[in-house]
């Protein structure tokens, strides 16, 4: 038991060592380790330089690319379009607008304009209106030359107190037999007051009067130009009044008939002094 080895009395000894121990092995792993740091950089440097120059070719492949397109054919070009402008006035009824047209086929209309709407001149009667027929009138574009039409209305004849006298009992007569009432027909006013002048001409001179024209021809001759279906006549000579007129039409069957015959629509008196003219028109 004299040689056990004692460590209570060399227990500061060995700790002393084995600090010391410690300790260089410490530095030896410390200088290790930093030769390997400083020897590092030398090797990666070159590689950082490497990693920056491609990313100049980068910045500048956009340019190169337009000028150089062979240089990476794998990516398309941008087209850029070129436009020739042409401009397009607006006419009388289509807008205008600028026209961009590219060499690759591409147009665009662009800055709209409105149309300016047509610019007539004057209008113009190309017909007359009658009181059978209606009138036309034009006028024209100074601009475009288009023709505007437009119609006029047939004249309207006002009967005056005898031809509406005539009219209403010719109509009260009408009436009684259940028949629709005639309208009075101013295109036919000319032609009836023609035959009530023949007819009074006729009275003057033969003392009689009859449905022939004084050139022999009939008396429907007097509505050439007026497009109907059928007429009647009527002529008296020697009364007064309409009142007169119409009774004594009445009393007469052929004169009667005419009053009452359903297929005429419209009436013309005529008056020249005693002597009366009436035209029963189907129309
Ligand atoms: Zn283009
Ligand atoms: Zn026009």
């Amino acid at each position: 038991m004299k040689y056990k080895f004692n460590i209570k009395k060399y227990k500061y000894q060995a700790i002393f060592l084995s600090c010391l121990i410690f300790l260089l092995a410490g530095i030896i792993a410390v200088s290790a380790f930093r030769g390997n740091i400083t020897s590092a950089p030398q090797e990666e440097l070159p590689l950082a330089e490497t990693t920056t120059i491609p990313t100049q070719p980068t910045n500048t492949t956009s340019t190169s690319n337009s000028t150089e397109p062979e240089d990476e054919p794998e990516s398309e070009p941008e087209h850029i379009h070129a436009w020739t402008i042409k401009t397009i006035q607006p006419t009388c009824e289509e807008d205008g607008y600028i026209l961009n047209t590219c060499s690759c086929g591409e147009t665009e209309k662009t800055n709209p304009t409105k149309a300016t709407g047509h610019s007539y001149g004057e209008w113009e009667i190309k017909k007359e209106p009658s009181l059978a027929s209606e009138g036309v009138k034009e006028r024209q574009c100074i601009s475009c030359q288009k023709i505007d039409k437009m119609v006029i209305e047939k004249l309207v004849y006002q009967p005056n107190e005898i031809q509406s006298e005539m009219l209403r009992l010719v109509n009260e007569e009408r009436a009684n037999h259940n028949l629709p009432a005639l309208k009075y027909y101013g295109a036919a006013q000319e032609a009836a007051d023609i035959r009530a002048h023949e007819t009074r001409v006729q009275y003057e001179t033969e003392h009689d009067i009859h449905h022939t024209r004084p050139n022999g021809d009939s008396w429907s001759t007097v509505l050439d130009g007026i497009e109907l279906l059928g007429a009647g006549e009527n002529i008296c000579a020697g009364l007064t009044t309409v009142e007169q007129v119409e009774i004594s039409f009445m009393n007469s069957t052929a004169h009667r008939e005419n009053i009452l015959n359903p297929r005429f629509t419209h009436l013309a008196v005529g008056e020249d002094g005693v002597c009366w003219a009436q035209l029963f028109l189907a129309l």
